[in-house]
């Protein structure tokens, strides 16, 4: 405790406010510490007596502690800050968390533990490049899960890089070096292939071209072929309409790798919870 900072307490001379001499020193008593030698020093108006030198170290020490705490828990939030940018999540699932879910339903509640588990265990499932398939009713909470998930991963697992992209998002920015000279065609793919995880939302949202449908094979087939790493597939399809829209290949690889579909097929839909909490938090402030 007296080297934190690197700051010897003992060897450190206390910092005076005030430079002046003292006028006289007087045996003083300190309510914790007892007797010590206080000096006098002397105001306009009045005389005053330095305080306990050893409550003033305490003080200083108890500073230094919240300090540290105050800069790590600062640094913690950036860190924070900078993955959950470099992740590309969005905006408003900053503050998405597997505690802040509610399960509604045996069904969501299923899911939620399965990609809890996922999370949890996610150094050994991306070894065997287990992809999840979130598939089902919008409004269920797949976005939701799929950025706690990220989120539990990048807190958990520093070293992991997690991306996420809408499938819209992950083809223009491809499609861009196609039109653009300066961008490496190359770079771009491994952008999408580099990530420990990539996330997909909105699969089969767009209407597929076959050239979208070669561009996007490229990423998944670089994925695969380094080692299988896992992908996070989200689609408000069916779990049948996924598989015609991914193709045959696409689908072969990720059974191979023992990927797990997952339905989010209850009626009951997440956003209308929400929307219905701040409904009652709305009528709350509005005094109806
Ligand atoms: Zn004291």
């Amino acid at each position: 405790m007296l080297k934190l900072l690197n700051i010897d307490f003992n060897k450190q001379s206390m910092p005076t406010r005030l430079v002046m001499e003292p006028v006289q020193s007087i045996d003083s008593i300190c309510g914790v510490h007892g007797a010590y030698i206080g000096e006098v020093f002397r105001f306009t108006n009045q005389d005053r007596v330095s305080g306990c030198p050893k409550c003033l170290e305490e003080g200083y020490q108890k500073q230094a502690v919240s300090d540290l705490a105050k800069t790590r828990k600062l640094l913690q939030e950036s860190n924070a800050r900078r993955l959950f940018r470099q992740s590309m999540l969005p905006e408003k699932y900053l503050t998405a968390t597997f505690n802040s879910y509610k399960p509604i339903c045996d069904e969501s509640r299923y899911v939620l533990k399965v990609i809890q588990n996922y999370s949890r265990n996610f150094e050994q499932l991306q070894k065997k490049g287990t992809s999840l398939i979130f598939h089902g009713n919008p409004g269920t909470g797949k976005t939701f899960l799929s950025c706690a998930t990220a989120k539990h991963i990048q807190e958990h697992f520093t070293s992991k890089k997690v991306l996420y992209c809408t499938y819209g998002q992950m083809i223009d920015s491809i499609r861009q070096a196609y039109s653009d000279s300066t961008i490496s065609k190359t770079d771009r793919i491994q952008s999408f292939i580099e990530p420990d995880l990539l996330i997909i939302d909105e699969i089969g949202i767009a209407n597929e071209t076959t050239d979208e449908y070669v561009l996007f094979n490229r990423v998944m087939d670089g994925r695969y072929l380094a080692t299988a790493k896992p992908v996070i597939l989200i689609s408000n399809y069916s779990i049948e309409q996924v598989n015609s829209k991914l193709g045959a290949a696409v689908m072969d690889r990720l059974r191979e790798s023992c990927s797990f579909p997952l339905g989010f097929s209850w009626e009951e839909s997440y956003r209308k919870n929400i929307a219905d909490e701040n409904r009652n938090e709305v009528c709350d402030l509005l005094g109806i």
